[in-house]
């Protein structure tokens, strides 16, 4: 059995004494691939550095909308040149959104409509960040006519929302949130949800699973939260791992061996 993580900030500097180690007991627990969303400008050279397709290390490029305040609009020139080079380590355009718990909404909206423009222009895939702001999430894609794929990572919300989020074109995130048992309402919308649209993730080091201390989350963990998303949906494990490989290989465009290889 193979899990992939599709959002995982492995590149923050909470791994820099660890990731070797990391590495290892990650693929020891049958993770074979995971995705690095890219925040800020300043780190897009570090996401590059640390990819390595064989090894199933993989990244997107992307400003945060905790992070606009650092950049200006030739830093959206840059990601548009640096995304046009398609670098083989590169799959998507992220993590970018908007986030109504951390700063405000206004600013952070052109920010999202300029990368979700880029992610249609290189027909990319988008990685949305959305905290309590999952309708002007969902009516900013309707504006922009997207029609490609987007993951809206790390999903809390309602069973309408989701719905909503699918007809545009979306995959849900699965993280750490359906381990807890506080998240009851969060547990019940993902056990509803078609299982084609499921994407699993940690967002290590943050959304750390029950467990595990605030801010220690580890790709390693992945395998905690796949075994309590199979048993909230009552689905088989090897089953289910397999449509959720599937299901990141269509997300952002690669064969399941490819994007996660043994
Ligand atoms: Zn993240």
């Amino acid at each position: 059995m193979r899990l992939f993580d599709a959002h995982c900030h492995f590149d923050f500097p909470e791994f820099d004494e660890c990731r070797k180690q990391v590495l290892t007991r990650t693929r020891a627990a049958g993770v074979t691939g995971l995705v690095m969303p890219g925040v800020r400008q300043a780190d897009w050279g570090r996401l590059a550095a640390l990819s390595s397709p064989d090894d199933g290390l993989w990244y997107c490029l992307g400003i945060h909308p905790w992070f606009i305040g650092e950049h200006d609009a030739a830093d959206l020139d840059a990601l548009e040149v640096a995304v046009e080079r398609k670098a083989p380590g590169c799959l998507g355009v992220g993590e970018c959104g908007l986030d109504a718990l951390r700063g405000s909404i206004t600013e952070q909206l052109p920010w999202f409509a300029a990368q979700v423009q880029v992610a249609a222009r290189f027909n990319m895939p988008l990685v949305i960040h959305s905290v309590k702001a999952h309708d002007q999430t969902a009516a900013l894609l309707r504006s922009e006519r997207w029609q490609g794929c987007a993951l809206i990572h790390g999903f809390s919300g309602s069973y309408q929302q989701a719905c909503r989020f699918i007809e545009l074109g979306c995959y849900i995130g699965v993280g750490g949130v359906i381990t807890h048992d506080r998240a009851k309402k969060t547990q019940d919308v993902i056990a509803r949800l078609p299982s084609d649209v499921l994407v699993l993730e940690t967002d290590a080091p943050d959304m750390a699973p029950a467990g595990v201390a605030k801010g220690r989350n580890s790709p390693e963990y992945l395998p905690d939260i796949f075994a309590q998303l199979a048993n909230l949906r009552g689905e088989s494990r090897d089953w289910l791992a397999e449509v959720l490989l599937e299901n990141a290989g269509k997300l952002y465009g690669r064969a399941p061996d490819v994007l996660a290889p043994t």
